[in-house]
């Protein structure tokens, strides 16, 4: 019998046993950096001269490890094996595949500072951020493998007196999983196990950025009784590997997480029915956001701004829940921002490597998001009245002070495009009606939160205030697998809600028999 899913607990880094054991798992990691790793495929470990250099991005020259990279030809093999191995996987046992996750769970627990140590070193994720990261990967192996044992029997359905019909799930086929460096092991994780959950075979191609949590996370699985070929781990370029795996006649689905541009692009190639095609393809994207924070003139301030703060600059705003625009009521407006941008102060005090789980943020990903979110700041500065921030050093590592803009037009670009950075808008509204117009007014629709002591004004948001995830009085982050599934509407994707109920689903396709008797 599975006991009843409950979601991992988070560390508490005020015990100093907790802060200890967390400083021994960083000194384990940092001794085993800079390693050499293979691709993983039909379970054969496969080296090649090509390499992806995964580095810290607080210490650049720090190099995580120097992962193996897929060429077409690699790629092709893979999918031979996955194709291959999809023929009886297809019918293993769904109690086999959960309690194989169930093992990888107790697995992670074990070692959990271990793996977040992994985070912190190869995303440059401070400590908390890094621990909720591991976290969610757990609940995410406990939280499906739960979800496949209520769907293993498929649905109820009638039949008449003559006869015995019956309604299962079965899988798709190869799936392509392209996973994001944001959380780098959860949703890395969380879309590979969904996908082997349900009886598909993986191509795992993790994010360029973070590949070597994604090799971990391989071990973990193959320690817990993954079958060898159930999945591949192929780590390559977007350009090469990605569109061919999207492109390829054999690809039954791809679960994409990462940027709209990439995203649309996937989309896009998936529609084409290419020659030996039996099948449209399934996309399950999830993209960005432009997520926003109502503050309405009765609410609670001190909670508002702590939430803006944590919503905005958690992992440096990496994310694509991140709060990056407020809309105020009129009447708070000035005192809201004030204490935001005092608080905001406070926290850049803490912005450097996570060595200690004093570091309240640490970098950005690297060169290229560097460049984009100052380039995002420049036009902040254009656009809007900078408060607080707005600087960078790229000298050691990728930093960016949390950055604080006032007084945005709604349609400014700061207001409108992803910055995937720690910067934060302020814009005014009248009235509460006139600020859900102004959150609805972007192309997304991924996350939103109102602060509000107003019972009215929380029922209007609920149905007006168009977000996949909408949260009153907390911030817009920070969802919980099984408790708040995650994901949007427009262009943030394709209304999966991943850690939900139904998110299996995406998966599998249902088949009607029908027995006379
Ligand atoms: N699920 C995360 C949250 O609620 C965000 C995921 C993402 O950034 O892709 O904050």
């Amino acid at each position: 019998m599975v006991v009843p899913y409950t979601h991992e607990p988070f560390t508490d880094f005020s015990k100093d046993e907790n802060r200890k054991e967390f400083e021994e798992a960083l000194k384990k990691v940092e001794a085993e950096l800079g390693q050499d790793y293979p691709l993983i495929i039909g379970g054969e470990r496969i080296y090649t001269d090509d390499k992806i250099v995964s580095i810290n991005p607080a210490k650049k020259d720090e190099v995580v490890g120097n992962v193996s990279k897929a060429n077409q030809e690699l790629a092709e093999k893979a999918m031979k094996v996955a194709d291959e191995t999809f023929k009886w996987w297809r019918k293993s046992k769904p109690e086999f595949r959960a309690d194989l996750l169930f093992r990888a769970a107790a697995i992670v627990r074990r070692r959990k500072h271990e793996f977040s140590a992994w985070l912190v070193k190869e995303a440059g994720k401070p400590w908390k951020e890094a621990d909720a990261d591991t976290a969610e990967a757990i609940d995410f192996f406990e939280y499906y493998g739960r979800q496949m044992l209520r769907l293993k029997d498929g649905a109820p359905i009638n039949s008449r007196p003559i006869e015995n019909n019956r309604y299962n799930y079965i899988p798709l086929g190869v799936g392509v999983v392209i996973s994001p460096w944001n959380f780098l092991f959860a949703i890395m994780a969380g879309t590979t196990v969904s996908a082997m959950v349900t009886g598909n075979t993986v191509l795992l191609k993790p994010a360029s950025a973070t590949p070597v949590i994604a090799y971990k996370f391989m071990e973990v699985l193959e320690e817990a009784g993954l079958p060898a070929g159930v999945i591949n781990y192929i780590p390559g370029s977007g350009k090469e590997v990605g569109d061919y795996l999207v492109d390829h006649p054999r690809t039954r689905f791809i679960s994409f997480t990462g940027s709209r541009d990439v995203g649309t692009r996937i989309f896009e190639r998936a529609a084409k029915v290419n020659e030996g095609q039996l099948w449209l393809k399934r996309v399950v994207a999830e993209m960005g956001g432009k997520d926003t924070m109502i503050v309405d003139s009765e609410s609670d301030l001190e909670l508002a701004a702590e939430s803006i703060v944590g919503a905005a600059f958690g992992f440096s705003g990496q994310k694509c829940s991140a709060c990056s625009r407020v809309v105020a009521h009129e009447e708070i407006y000035d005192d809201l921002l004030k204490r935001v941008v005092e608080i905001t102060e406070e926290k850049a005090k803490a912005v450097a490597e996570p060595n200690s789980a004093n570091t309240y943020m640490g970098p950005v990903i690297d060169q290229a998001a560097y460049n984009k979110i100052m380039g995002h700041i420049e036009d902040g500065k254009k656009e809007g009245r900078l408060m607080t921030g707005g600087e960078g050093d790229d000298s050691v590592g990728y930093f960016i002070k949390p950055t604080v803009f006032a007084d945005l037009d709604p349609n400014a670009s700061i207001m409108q495009e992803e910055i995937f950075g720690p910067v934060v808008a302020f814009t005014k509204a009248k009235n509460f009606t006139e600020a859900i117009e102004i959150a609805n007014n972007t192309d997304y629709g991924l996350t939103g939160a109102v602060i509000t002591n107003n019972r009215e004004h929380i029922e209007q948001a609920r149905e007006d205030f168009h977000v996949g995830n909408l949260y009153f009085n907390r911030g817009c982050t920070a969802a919980i697998v099984g408790y708040h599934p995650f994901g949007g509407f427009n262009m943030s994707g394709t209304d999966s809600k991943a850690g939900g109920p139904d998110y299996l689903m995406n998966f599998l396709q249902a088949k009607t028999t029908s027995e006379m008797l």
